[in-house]
């Protein structure tokens, strides 16, 4: 497939205008290694680095779906990787968006691949407990996948704020309404699994 078609096949998915947007704009190219470039637009996830991968496309605009983004939330990723889905979320909120990613080198290129993101910033560490100094997030996307429900990383979440996260092979939707914490399960995803804190 090229992009067009990529673009074609998410419109019939029914996603909203502004990821579809999202998807226009940012070149899936620019993420992918060398030899994969030709799979750019093929809407299947693609190997990274050991053990990491770029995400498929419909998986990708399903969790930003979720993320319920208006366009001014600060958002926190855990898992960036190649950074293809910081630059889709830079398209679509103009708040602080801040990406956390275990392998170096991937940190790395995908600082890279962002300069032109200037509400864009990557870490490079483990994520697993979240970013305590930058805290509350109005928006947290865990892009691995995690045993159990991620109760602690609530507490990094604004009220009104929404948490997406892959738990097993179902994506969750959990959302932070005056403390009280409500959930949502979508079954049938599977991801690369979250590194654990060493600590
Ligand atoms: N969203 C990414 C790809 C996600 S793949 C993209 O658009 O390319 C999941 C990523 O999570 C991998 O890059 C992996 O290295 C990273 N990861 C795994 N455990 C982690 C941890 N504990 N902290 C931060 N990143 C982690």
């Amino acid at each position: 497939m090229n992009k067009k078609e990529l673009l074609r096949v998410l419109t019939k998915k029914r996603f909203s205008n502004k990821i579809i947007k999202a998807f226009k704009e940012v070149n899936r190219k620019k993420f992918v290694r060398g030899e994969l470039v030709k799979y750019s637009y093929e809407d299947i996830a693609l190997p990274l680095q050991t053990g990491a991968t770029i995400s498929q496309p419909s998986t990708i605009a399903f969790m930003l779906e979720l993320l319920e983004l208006k366009g001014n939330e600060n958002i926190l990723e855990i898992g960036s990787g190649s950074g293809y889905v910081l630059a889709l979320l830079s398209k679509i909120t103009k708040g602080e968006i801040y990406g956390i990613e275990i392998i170096k080198k991937l940190a790395e290129q995908s600082k890279e691949n962002l300069k032109k993101c200037k509400n864009v910033k990557v870490i490079h560490k483990d994520g697993s407990r979240g970013l305590k100094e930058k805290a509350p997030f109005d928006r947290i996307l865990i892009s691995a996948s995690i045993n159990r429900l991620p109760m602690n990383l609530c507490s990094q979440l604004k009220n009104h704020g929404i948490l997406v996260v892959p738990v097993g092979e179902s994506i969750y939707q959990i959302k932070n309404e005056n403390k009280e914490i409500t959930k949502k399960e979508f079954p049938g995803f599977v991801f690369v699994p979250l590194k654990k804190s060493k600590k």
